[in-house]
């Protein structure tokens, strides 16, 4: 018989509690009309979770349609590169079906959506790739897929436009704001509120409204699950370290949350730093900015002096969002988080760096953790006996005319 992955075999923790805060972040601040459907949804999660017939069905998906469990491969040559002595290895997410971890999360939830009875499935979508990986799991199970998108970024993104075309979603471009990722959001939700009887809104990242920062971790964890398998068999116990890019924060709490409470193993998530951390035209929340609401709950955010929300810059158009999920703001804050951050330059360096070492194009998301290697603290770095796991959290198709353009003649 077909093993079943460990999915939701961790204890949800302390963390969210009832009212869906970690710490003092997270929650919901949305419409008030929104309240039902929020407790529809977290009641139709924790049924699912607990049914063995979910399980089984999103196990044999993850296995048979989206390629888990993904391999952990060790990097000795990028180790050399880059001048660390401890043992690095690659998760390779980047080998998952449409070359992301996204698929994690939208297969999880489509099959939510279908269990609770929902036939039309709305996304927002910055880049484009939660975007297509939900519109990929709607075309798997039948489902009607809306995906916001903001004008700005369908310009941009025109790949990802056709892609979402070619596997039967509608794009809807959104002219509202600054025509972009947190636009198409609002527009999301303004369509939930008015659908919601029919519709399932599929959040891309562990942020919103709770449960989905629960729930997108949980579809995530999977990420941690394997890697604590894969280093108990190949080095007899825990990883030292586990590193991975921080936008939302999703494939980074679904590589840390398995660890999150054994201490021996340190937590490092990197940000995109930009043009550099004082140039003000980067994406790290967490490094440079202060508490507050966006997109239904309480983080780390970009903002003005009064408020206002900043535009993120980042080359890589994943990381290039003004907030972060709760959860990460909360073990920032309890010094269980280290937050490190990777510049553009340094990102395509790592990205180099790595295609001429081991042979693999990594997404600029993922370059950004290989490029913070350097920098970990020299204890971990230097010591020829640590184990250091790295989520290589997408592949860099996506990426290329953006890489060629920025590397130019120095290619
Ligand atoms: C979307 C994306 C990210 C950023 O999203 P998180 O929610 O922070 O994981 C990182 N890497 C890749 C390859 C992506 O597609």
């Amino acid at each position: 018989m077909k093993r079943v992955l460990p999915l939701f075999t961790s204890e949800p923790g302390e963390f969210p509690d009832a009212r869906g805060r970690f710490g003092a972040y997270g929650g919901r601040f949305v419409p008030e009309t929104l309240i039902p459907a929020l407790d529809d949804l977290e009641s139709a999660w924790r049924a699912a979770r607990a049914d063995a017939a979910y399980r089984e069905e999103l196990s044999a998906l993850l296995q048979d349609y989206a390629g888990r469990p993904t391999p952990l491969s060790d990097a000795p040559r990028l180790a050399q590169v880059l001048g660390v002595r401890a043992r690095l290895l690659l998760k390779r997410e980047d080998l998952l079906h449409t070359g992301a971890h996204k698929l994690n999360n939208t297969l999880g939830q489509a099959l939510l959506a279908r269990r609770m009875g929902k036939k039309r499935v709305i996304a927002e979508t910055g880049a484009g790739q939660h975007g297509v990986a939900t519109a990929t799991v709607c075309a798997l199970l039948g489902l009607e897929c809306v995906v916001y998108m903001g004008v700005e970024d369908v310009e941009r993104q025109a790949p990802n436009v056709s892609r979402m075309g070619l596997l039967g979603a509608e794009v809807r471009p959104v002219e509202a704001g600054s025509r972009t990722l947190k636009d198409a959001m609002n527009e999301a939700i303004r369509d939930w509120v008015t659908n919601v009887r029919t519709t399932y809104y599929c959040i891309g990242s562990a942020a919103g409204p709770h449960p989905y920062p629960l729930l997108v971790r949980e579809l995530q964890s999977i990420i941690g699950e394997e890697i604590a398998a894969q280093c108990a068999e190949r080095l007899g116990r825990a990883p030292d370290a586990v590193v991975a890019c921080v936008g939302g924060g999703s494939n980074a709490i679904g590589a840390f949350h398995r660890f999150v409470p054994d201490r021996r193993v340190r937590l490092f998530g990197v940000e995109a730093a930009g043009l550099g951390l004082d140039s003000g035209k980067h994406g790290a929340s967490l490094s440079r900015g202060r508490p507050g609401v966006l997109h239904g709950s309480r983080s780390y955010l970009l903002q003005t002096e009064d408020g206002q929300v900043v535009e993120a810059h980042s080359i890589s158009a994943g990381l290039d969002y003004p907030g972060v999920g709760p959860e990460l703001s909360h073990l920032r804050d309890a010094r269980r988080l280290e937050v490190l951050a990777a510049t553009d330059a340094e990102a395509l360096e790592g990205f180099r760096a790595l295609a001429r070492s081991e042979g693999i194009l990594c997404a600029l998301e993922s370059a950004h953790a290989i490029a913070a290697l350097p920098k970990l603290p020299a204890e971990v770095r230097d010591a020829a006996n640590a184990a250091v796991v790295v989520n290589l959290s997408g592949r860099g198709d996506k990426d290329l005319a953006t890489i060629l353009k920025a590397l130019g003649s120095a290619r």
